[in-house]
């Protein structure tokens, strides 16, 4: 693991810590703001060695946990606020923690109890027509990765435009959904600095997971791609300098990274319509057609992937469901 430095910008510190087990991802990004009492955005997942590890480079850079007043997370997912619990432990002292509601369900004990899968995880697999032992591992793969935060049922909801601020440092949230439901971009609008979470990654183009909840969500009719591809558009229009993402390197090229997204979005949903030109298919099997080297670990994004591009195509009357199933079958118009 090794990425290139970020700059140097006053009152805010970048420390990436590794991040065993999470494929490519590279590093697990952490933001220290403020010169004083200090705010986090995120924490990187619980593993052994990992609270030593983030304790280490905070000291290297001068502070300790009892300094960490505050943690701003990003989204809900496990890499991003699974230590949080341990960090509040070692801070000593309570910590205010934050998240979108439409994410914070996440980190709950109750979801994280269920590793993950639920009957409406179970409903989409299905309807997509996943084969009996490939979801059978999924759920025990679902299982291990609970492992990798403790729930924090204590978060106070963050809102579209809400200020977080102190000594040297002022964030605007900046909801941006699409990777999940409530994920959020952080902007240091003086500094022209962008945190981004999941949102946009230097080395991978993120994925616009599918939700099964939707009925938790404050838009119940939420598509992760059609969120997503807002959600580009307005972090475009911010103009941000820098880009400190949730894994990897920063980004000095927001808008032309942008740009590549959008182009794959648009690539690939010509290849499904390609696909289906050659009649109807389920999700599976268009998967299969579209990546049929995927390890099996992969598949369940993979599959989401191509939901979410089945999605938009339906709104763009691009395609259509030929039959609701499950398996739900679809065609091009
Ligand atoms: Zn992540």
């Amino acid at each position: 693991m090794s990425i290139k430095a970020f700059p140097e910008i006053d009152g805010v510190r970048a420390l990436a810590i590794p991040l065993p087990d999470f494929g490519d991802l590279l590093t697990s990004n952490i933001y220290v703001l403020g010169t004083g009492p200090v705010t986090l955005v995120d924490t990187g997942p619980k593993y052994p060695g990992a609270l030593d590890a983030l304790g280490r480079m905070l000291r290297a850079a001068g502070f300790d946990f009892p300094d960490v007043e505050r943690i701003v997370f990003t989204h809900g997912h496990i890499d991003h606020f699974g230590l949080a619990v341990q960090i509040v432990e070692a801070a000593g002292h309570p910590v205010s923690c934050h998240m979108h509601r439409d994410d914070s369900w996440r980190a709950s004990s109750e979801y994280l109890a269920g590793g993950f899968w639920n009957d409406e995880v179970m409903d989409f697999v299905c309807m997509a027509n996943l084969p009996e032992p490939l979801i059978e591992s999924m759920r025990r793969r679902s299982d291990f990765f609970k492992h990798f935060a403790d729930p924090l049922d204590d978060i106070e909801p963050m809102e579209e435009g809400e200020v977080f601020s102190g000594e040297g440092f002022r964030l605007e949230t900046v909801h941006t959904p699409g990777h999940s439901p409530g994920s959020c971009c952080l902007f240091e609008r003086a500094k022209g600095v962008l945190f981004t979470g999941d949102h946009i990654i230097r080395h991978i183009t993120p994925n616009p997971i599918m939700e099964t909840r939707r009925s938790l969500l404050s838009d119940p009719d939420y598509q992760s791609l059609r969120a997503y591809e807002g959600s580009l558009d307005k972090v475009d229009r911010l103009d941000a300098r820098f880009a400190f993402s949730g894994h990897g390197e920063y980004i000095d090229d927001l808008k032309g990274l942008i740009a590549n997204y959008r182009h794959h979005h648009e690539r690939r949903k010509k290849q499904i319509c390609e696909a289906l030109a050659g009649g109807r298919r389920h999700i599976y099997g268009l998967t299969r057609e579209l990546f049929p080297d995927l390890p099996e670990h992969e598949i369940f994004l993979a599959v989401s992937e191509i939901f979410s591009h089945l999605e938009v195509l339906v709104n763009e009357g691009r395609v259509e469901r030929a039959q609701e199933g499950p398996p739900a079958l679809f065609r091009a118009v």
